[in-house]
């Protein structure tokens, strides 16, 4: 029997599995995929020139120490992202606003000032220690907001932010959802931040996911058992026994489930886990979480002096970025088709899929229909909840009022089954780094109550 089972090869199960093995414990993964990595994908161009990372990409190398000891430790090159130039903003199918990076768009001086008011009450909330209010918790960040006075064009933004941080609209969350999220990370202005502040300051020039790879041959390729999705967990008190859809049976003292808690449902588990589980679990709901990667032979939108980035209220796209790694010849601008328009853009045909984003990049910088912009080289899209074993983005997001009234037994353990996954995570969760964060930490619990067990024997 092994000590511990972990279901789930993404950051969290690898690094929990690593920690368990460092810790003396007799440990494999089983995993649904073919591959390691989970929301960390990262695929080789055509072109030879590098990689399309069509889940996450990007890191900081003084905030998330975890994740740039791993880039140290297996010689990683990294680039840092470019932000020279101008940004664009697209309130509407006609109106768009050029701006230099990193300032407020042009807006009125009353705009401006309430959006100011917004964003630092919303960041002052943002620095405070421990959970937020349920009165905050019962409460939509979209009405949140307004109670304070945002103005219509003000409360389009936050929307904004919670489409770009979560895939979801400001109304499909809670405002203490969006203010713990922030608490966990630094604040809302690190969260948002491309330069060496915020969590989008850094790129892999061959892809994220070669940390996954990493990390899976420090567990061991004979302890990781790939295309094994996990159909049922056994709880026998003494010990766990993990049945996965072929019938492979594994038998462990603890496990440690690293799937996101919206698809525990999916799962037959005996004996069920205890109802305030279940029923925060069951509620969580995972983003739109989309990209479009469009590759380009010449990086043409910094000749007309733009850096890349651009933001839209309108969609499909709602926000892009320059993704180039100059040095490979790579250049491409990575879209992300989030919230309510990444759902009906996932609806569409691929060629369809295609079409929407070309145009709207055109418009976006005013570029003429016989434009390079409609001549990529490559073009990809990856819409996570057409994902069987991901079914969406970022990380799932409790139901209104669920943070607050469940915060006792939400990624708590039970009996045997111990959870782990970036949603748990008291730091950068939602991203690479608060994954390896709740992994080392599902570890830690696991030593701790093994040898509880043992000190009573
Ligand atoms: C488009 C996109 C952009 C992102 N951008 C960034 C970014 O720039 N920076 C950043 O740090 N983070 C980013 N992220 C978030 C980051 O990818 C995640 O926070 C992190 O990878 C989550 O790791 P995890 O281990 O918690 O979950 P997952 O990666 O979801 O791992 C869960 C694993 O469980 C497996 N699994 C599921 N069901 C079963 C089953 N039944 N049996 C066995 N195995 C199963 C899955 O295949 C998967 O491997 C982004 C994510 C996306 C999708």
């Amino acid at each position: 029997m092994l000590d511990v089972i972990v279901i789930g090869a993404g950051f969290s199960g690898l690094q929990a599995a690593y920690s368990a093995q460092q810790a003396g414990l007799s440990t494999a993964v089983v995993e649904a995929r073919d591959r390691v990595g989970g929301k960390i994908w990262s695929v080789p161009l055509a072109s030879g020139r590098g990689y399309a990372e069509l889940g996450g990409a990007w890191i900081n190398n003084s905030l998330q120490r975890r994740v740039w000891s791993y880039v140290q430790r297996f010689g990683l090159e990294v680039v840092t992202q470019r932000l020279e130039g101008k940004a664009v903003m697209q309130e509407n199918e006609d109106h768009r606003l050029e701006f230099p990076f990193g300032v407020t768009p042009d807006w009125s001086a009353e705009e401006k000032k309430n959006l100011e008011y917004i964003r630092d009450h919303i960041q002052a909330e943002s620095l405070k220690p421990g959970l937020p209010s349920a009165e905050d918790d019962n409460v939509s960040l979209d009405q949140y907001v307004r109670n304070l006075g945002a103005l219509p064009k003000v409360a389009n933004m936050v929307n904004l932010w919670a489409r770009v941080m979560h895939g979801l609209e400001s109304t499909e969350e809670s405002a203490a959802w969006f203010i713990d999220y922030c608490r966990r990370n630094k604040g809302l202005l690190a969260i948002r931040a491309d330069d060496s502040t915020g969590g989008q300051y850094m790129r892999f020039k061959d892809g994220a996911q070669s940390i996954a790879k990493g990390i899976a041959h420090l567990v061991g390729a004979q302890n990781i058992h790939l295309e094994s999705p996990v159909a049922s967990i056994n709880e026998h008190g003494s010990h766990i026994s993990v049945v996965t859809r072929d019938g492979k049976i594994f038998n462990a003292r603890k496990c440690i489930l690293s799937i996101p808690s919206t698809m525990y449902r999916e799962l037959n588990i005996t004996p069920s886990l205890p109802k305030p589980v279940q029923e925060v679990t069951d509620g969580t709901v995972l983003g739109d979480y989309n990209k479009a990667i469009v590759c380009y032979d010449t990086p043409w939108w910094r000749s007309e002096g733009f850096n890349g980035y651009f933001a839209s209220y309108k969609g499909p796209v709602i926000l892009a970025r320059d993704t180039s790694v100059d040095e490979r010849n790579h250049y491409s601008l990575t879209c992300f088709v989030n919230g309510l328009p990444g759902r009906e853009w996932g609806k569409l045909y691929p060629h369809d899929r295609r079409a929407v984003v070309l145009k709207q990049i055109a418009k976006i910088f005013n570029a003429d229909a016989d434009s390079e912009v409609f001549r990529p080289i490559e073009f990809f899209d990856q819409i996570w909840k057409h994902e069987e074993f991901s079914r969406g983005a970022l990380a799932p997001v409790t139901a209104l009022g669920h943070l607050t009234k469940y915060a006792s037994v939400y990624g708590k353990p039970v009996g045997n089954i111990h959870f782990v996954g970036t949603e748990y995570s008291t730091e950068w969760k939602g991203y690479m780094e608060g994954a390896l964060c709740s992994g080392e930490k599902g570890a830690r619990e696991v030593v701790e109550a093994m040898q509880k067990v043992s000190a009573k024997l």
